[in-house]
């Protein structure tokens, strides 16, 4: 029988979402057809969000002596000329490795690659427009996984070489002496960290209150003390209503009347959904406000044959949360009895200088459910191998339900955070208990030790009354 369509699948954008879907559907004998735009695959994922920020982030730790601060006492004066060649080499590197690594997975998998720009024609037909022409094809199911990108005010000249959003700042030609970052989320924490670990002098601003506020207050205090050690200015609670140039200097003006001016700027205040080239109208589908697809559980928007997976659907935005949305949204497509549904235990990690991880309930999120809870804490300055690597900020923080003695979040700052978070997610994924840790043996000297002695801090609250 003739087939109707030239593909099962096309995948419309090639992040860590349309990979992991492509793959996933082929996995299970789908034609599937993966086009992007860029001449490499990987998205934000690989080219200007995860992976190259965090890579920086290493290699400034390594180029600044970081690791080294507390056992020799080193603070390294960067040349700054000389260090940007260096970070920027290794992000190289790395990011064309995994460009490799997606375009090897996607082979070996028998998914076609096609480069250019998708739109649609149809419900089953996406325009693919590129040098060569533009051309037509056909799907049974069409995933958007287009991704996001920077919000730009029109009222900020970002044509101004010392004016950059998020993407912008990896192409950086030399490193400032200072910098203001408009927007204390995730990305201008991770930024304001690693530009200060390089001595660069930092401002961050934001117009809310409070950092992070989605994760544990304890640990964003200490987050906050740290950064200010490493010369970072925090300034929250200011509103800006104009971005200029002075002579060197950008010049940022505040409602209040507040001025701060220094070499360069960094925008990282929000991100919109890529769905501008889509020719939704086509199809009927209407984005939302800010560019973002609406889609149901399945992740399927309201046009049957068309799903929306990743940073395009918005909230959590992760590269980790994206790959698992694109497999669950084509298992849902073509019927796969496999994954149903994005786990609803996400872990967050956030690599600041320390970097933070969390999974699970808050002490906030247990008072507003009125769930008692008991906390247990291991400092890193108590653990051998946070000693042995100089990590003495370190904090783990456990969340036990006081009636059940189940373990409801897991909460660490300090080196390898992003790590350890997992041992905990593994436990309260297997519906553990506070107990699990003090009947296993860790290795010593570990930081996963540290999970035992926070066991322990909470047995002794446990036994007390609230
Ligand atoms: C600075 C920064 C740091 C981050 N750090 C982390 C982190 O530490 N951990 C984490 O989990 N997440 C992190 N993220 C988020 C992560 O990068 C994204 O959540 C993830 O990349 C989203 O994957 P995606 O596949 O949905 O979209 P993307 O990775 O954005 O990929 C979308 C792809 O679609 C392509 N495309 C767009 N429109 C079209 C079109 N019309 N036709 C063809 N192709 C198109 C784009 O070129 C792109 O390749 C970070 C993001 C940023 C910006």
């Amino acid at each position: 029988m003739p087939q109707m369509f030239d593909y099962d699948l096309i995948v419309i954008g090639v992040g860590p979402a349309g990979e992991k879907a492509a793959a996933q559907a082929a996995y299970f004998g789908k034609r599937v057809l993966a086009i992007e735009r860029e001449a490499e695959p990987g998205g934000a994922g690989t080219h200007t969000g995860t992976m190259p920020s965090k890579t920086l982030r290493e290699t400034a730790m390594y180029l600044s002596g970081y690791h080294s601060r507390e056992m020799y006492g080193v603070a390294v004066e960067l040349e700054r000329t000389a260090t940007l060649p260096r970070l920027m080499s290794r992000k190289t590197a790395i990011m064309a490795s995994e460009s490799k690594r997606i375009r090897e997975n996607l082979g070996r998998h028998g998914v076609i690659f096609m480069r250019g720009v998708a739109g649609f024609a149809d419900k089953h037909t996406v325009e693919v427009r590129s040098d060569s022409g533009t051309r037509k094809v056909t799907g049974e199911v069409i995933l958007i996984a287009t991704g996001s990108r920077p919000a730009r005010p029109a009222e900020i000249d970002f044509g101004d070489a010392c004016i950059h959003d998020s993407d912008e700042i990896l192409t950086i030609e030399r490193i400032p002496a200072s910098i203001t970052i408009l927007g204390a989320g995730v990305i201008g924490c991770e930024y304001a960290c690693m530009l200060a670990a390089l001595g660069v002098k930092v401002t961050l601003v934001d117009g809310r209150d409070a950092l992070l506020s989605f994760i544990d207050e304890e640990l964003v205090e200490r987050l906050a003390a740290s950064m200010q050690r490493m010369g970072v200015a925090i300034r929250l609670g200011l509103r800006w209503k104009s971005v200029k140039r002075r002579g060197d200097s950008v010049v940022v003006s505040f409602d209040d009347g507040a001025e701060i001016a220094s070499e360069q700027l960094l925008f990282s205040a929000g991100r919109e959904g890529c769905t501008q080239d889509l020719n939704l109208s086509a199809v009927g589908l209407v984005p939302e406000k800010r560019g973002y697809m609406v889609v149901d559980w399945r992740y399927r928007t309201s046009v049957a044959n068309i799903y929306a997976a990743g940073d395009v659907i918005g909230f959590p935005a992760l590269a980790a949360t994206s790959m698992e949305q694109g497999r669950v949204a084509v298992c849902h497509a073509f019927g796969f009895e496999y994954k149903r549904s994005v786990g609803d235990l996400l872990p967050y990690g956030i690599y600041t200088i320390p970097e933070m991880s969390a999974v699970g309930e808050t002490e906030a999120s247990c008072r507003d459910m009125k769930i008692p809870y008991a906390v247990g804490r291991a400092l890193y300055a108590q653990n051998a191998r946070g000693k042995i690597a100089g990590d003495t900020e370190g904090l783990l923080k456990l969340i036990v339900d006081r009636r059940t003695r189940k373990l409801m979040g897991v909460h660490v700052i300090g080196e390898r955070a992003t790590e350890l978070v997992h041992i905990g997610q593994a436990v309260i994924h297997l519906d553990g208990s506070v107990d699990a840790f003090i009947d296993m043996v860790f290795n010593f000297p570990s930081l996963a030790e540290a999970y035992k002695y926070a066991a322990y801090d909470c047995l002794g609250h446990l036994s007390k009354p609230q």
